[in-house]
């Protein structure tokens, strides 16, 4: 690796049990004094909800819980007409992935009705004039990027848009492990996948950096070794907050370089076959792997991502080959999968068999499948993988 560029963003992370008690003060620091919550009813059932208003009283200008997965368009435009109405300065995403991506959408969204013109950042570093907060209670690692997908119904049909704006990385992030603890067993091994998902996508991504695979190595340490035990025991905080840790890094890795195959195929799954995201991600990652194993994109050279990811997940490596290691890295992330009674199977997941040539033709139209670092020329590769993964 001896060329590469990214960007990177100005961010506050606070991390630690009880995190959530140093909300009031950021918020303040950073001058925020009418905020709206978007989160989730499980969020308001599990207490979480009542947390954020006791935190913030009057500052807590609008509250929207009833975001659903993979963000439909519609929902978008209500929290707006709701953020313009209460005069929203900052939007907090509290909960997984959706939240935080109804946050994001939102402070665009609300940036422009308010400027009256196209909110898009001109350069990497043009600052938000709408804010985001995101205090991540799933490991899918939203919190740390600067990207949103919003699903657009139309005419019977769906399908999930991704944006990229330097503008909606999350300013402020509130690690609190305590707020996991009541994550459910198959979230907590659904969306533990999606993070190790990140990691690998990040240690093979044809835009990878030093930063970048350094913070990848140790989030599939951290991930392997506290995942299972997560699964195990809710309760156990040591191991929740390292899950968390694993999946901060996660996120940071998945913030800076290019996603490839996986990523893009379980967008196309999520967002137009209804697949939740972890599930998909599950499914997907051990076949997108050994799609990958033979990566040989020339700069920077991918060949030992393999050996790094068998070694973080602590298998022998015993002088085997990059490929041997991909495999043995796949086989235990299958087996993982399976050992957290997650599907390992497309057809356990709703896809119906008919679709697949479909899924395949969106996902090589995908911007994020074509920057898979083995080329991807024809659908038919993509249908292949499909059908392994049925
Ligand atoms: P999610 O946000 O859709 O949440 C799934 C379910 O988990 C919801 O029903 C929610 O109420 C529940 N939940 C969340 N936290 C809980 C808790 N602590 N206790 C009990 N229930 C809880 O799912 P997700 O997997 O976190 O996120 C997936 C979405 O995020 C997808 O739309 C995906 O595309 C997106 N995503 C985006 C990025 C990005 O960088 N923009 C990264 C990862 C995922």
């Amino acid at each position: 690796m001896t060329e590469f560029r990214y960007t990177s963003y100005a961010q506050e992370i606070i991390f630690g049990p009880g995190a959530l008690a140093r909300l009031s003060e950021a918020v303040d620091r950073f001058g925020w004094r009418r905020l709206m919550l978007c989160t989730t009813g499980s969020a308001r059932r599990g207490g979480r909800v009542a947390q954020i208003e006791a935190a913030l009283g009057a500052r807590l200008a609008a509250t929207y819980d009833r975001v659903q997965p993979h963000v439909p368009d519609s929902q978008v435009a209500e929290a707006l007409a709701l953020a313009v109405e209460r005069e929203v300065d900052a939007v907090i995403g509290l909960g997984g992935g959706s939240p935080i991506g109804m946050a994001k959408a939102l402070a665009l969204a609300l940036e422009e009705e308010r400027a009256g013109r196209p909110a898009r950042a001109a350069s990497p570093t043009d600052q938000p004039l709408i804010p985001v907060v995101a205090i991540p209670t799933t490991y899918a690692g939203s919190e740390m990027t600067a990207v949103y997908g919003v699903t657009h119904h139309e005419g019977g049909s769906s399908r999930k848009v991704t944006v990229a704006d330097p503008k909606i990385a999350p300013k402020l992030v509130i690690y609190d492990p305590e707020l996991t603890l009541d994550l459910p067993p198959e979230l907590t091994a659904s969306t533990g996948v999606n993070a190790l998902a990140h990691c690998i996508e990040a240690l093979y991504s044809i835009t990878r950096h030093p930063l970048s695979t350094a913070a990848a190595i140790r989030g599939v340490r951290h991930i392997v070794s506290a995942l299972p035990r997560c699964f195990a025991n809710g309760n156990d905080l040591g191991a929740r907050s390292e899950m968390l840790m694993g999946a901060h890094l996660a996120g940071a890795s998945l913030a800076s370089v290019a996603m490839g195959l996986h990523h893009g195929l379980c967008h196309i799954l999520g967002g137009t076959a209804g697949v939740p995201h972890g599930v998909a991600n599950s499914i997907i990652l051990p076949h997108a792997m050994r799609f990958n194993a033979s990566a040989t994109a020339p700069q920077p050279p991918t060949q030992g991502w393999g050996l790094q990811a068998a070694e973080a997940m602590g298998i022998a490596l015993n002088g085997r080959s990059a490929e041997a290691a991909v495999e043995a890295a796949a086989q235990k992330v299958y087996e993982l999968v399976g050992h957290m009674n997650l599907p390992q199977h497309l057809r356990d997941a709703g896809v119906k068999e008919a679709d697949r040539p479909r899924l395949a033709q969106l996902a090589f139209q995908s911007r994020t499948v074509q920057n898979n670092p083995k080329p991807i020329t024809d659908p038919a590769q993509v249908e292949a993988l499909l059908r392994a993964a049925w």
